[in-house]
């Protein structure tokens, strides 16, 4: 994918995230990675989404960090989007907003239960909630400390079965195989955050799904044996 066309996507998915009520303000931002794994393209810092145009994209060196083009400075989280595509070699759009029910299970340090099949068909078990920053850790280098304690959490967790954390006390960010998948990882994420929140207030007690419906709805959609959707795969 060109560079030109990488900053389209990324443009749309920006502009997507209000369109679907995820944002308010300029609270969150999408960014892609190029096929070579060389340039991130993101969001500029503090643009309104609706008058985002693609050559507002800022692209950023993956290893240094460094801006080599565009006239904006890039999103604030721009270094935490960095310390995530370091470490994830599949992940190639990452989407951070502060999305209300998603915000809410972060707020209270709680990761977001699979309570059902919709969980399951994006989520393979629960959303999983980062440690709290440290004192030091949000004093210096705030950005590459967020990044580092989603590292963190999924050490023992595949990123690629599980697309997406929550930040404690922040909110959300969630990747896939491009930014548009990204994004799609972030509405379903805030749905399932929604569904979880009503179905513990409707019954506190109510329990996770049990382990082999849930297999069910992710590998009939996710993986060698999937069936879902048209086969065009
Ligand atoms: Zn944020």
């Amino acid at each position: 994918m060109s560079l030109d066309k990488l900053k389209k996507q990324v443009c749309e998915a920006n502009k997507a995230l209000e369109r679907n009520g995820l944002v308010t303000l300029t609270w969150g931002n999408v960014s892609g990675l190029g096929p070579a794994r060389k340039y991130m393209v993101i969001k500029p810092s503090g643009v309104a989404y609706a008058v985002l145009k693609p050559s507002d994209m800022v692209v950023v060196d993956l290893k240094s960090g460094k801006k080599v083009e565009g006239k904006n400075n890039p999103s604030s989280d721009a270094p935490a989007h960095l310390v995530i595509y370091r470490a994830f070699g599949d992940v190639y759009g990452i989407t951070h907003t502060h999305s209300t029910f998603a915000v809410m299970f972060a707020q209270a340090q709680l990761a977001i239960p699979a309570m059902g099949t919709t969980h399951a068909d994006h989520f393979y078990g629960e959303v999983p909630l980062t440690r709290a920053l440290t004192k030091k850790e949000v004093k210096d280098a705030y950005e590459i400390h967020t990044g580092n304690v989603i590292v963190e959490r999924f050490k023992s967790l595949d990123p690629v079965a599980v697309p997406g954390v929550l930040v404690a006390n922040h909110g959300p960010f969630t990747w896939g195989h491009s930014a548009i998948d990204s994004l799609n990882n972030t509405i379903a994420l805030e749905a399932v955050a929604k569904m979880a929140f009503g179905t513990l207030l409707l019954n506190p007690g109510a329990k996770p799904a049990p382990g082999y419906l849930l297999n069910k709805h992710y590998f009939r959609k996710h993986g060698p044996n999937a069936y879902y959707g048209q086969g065009s795969k």
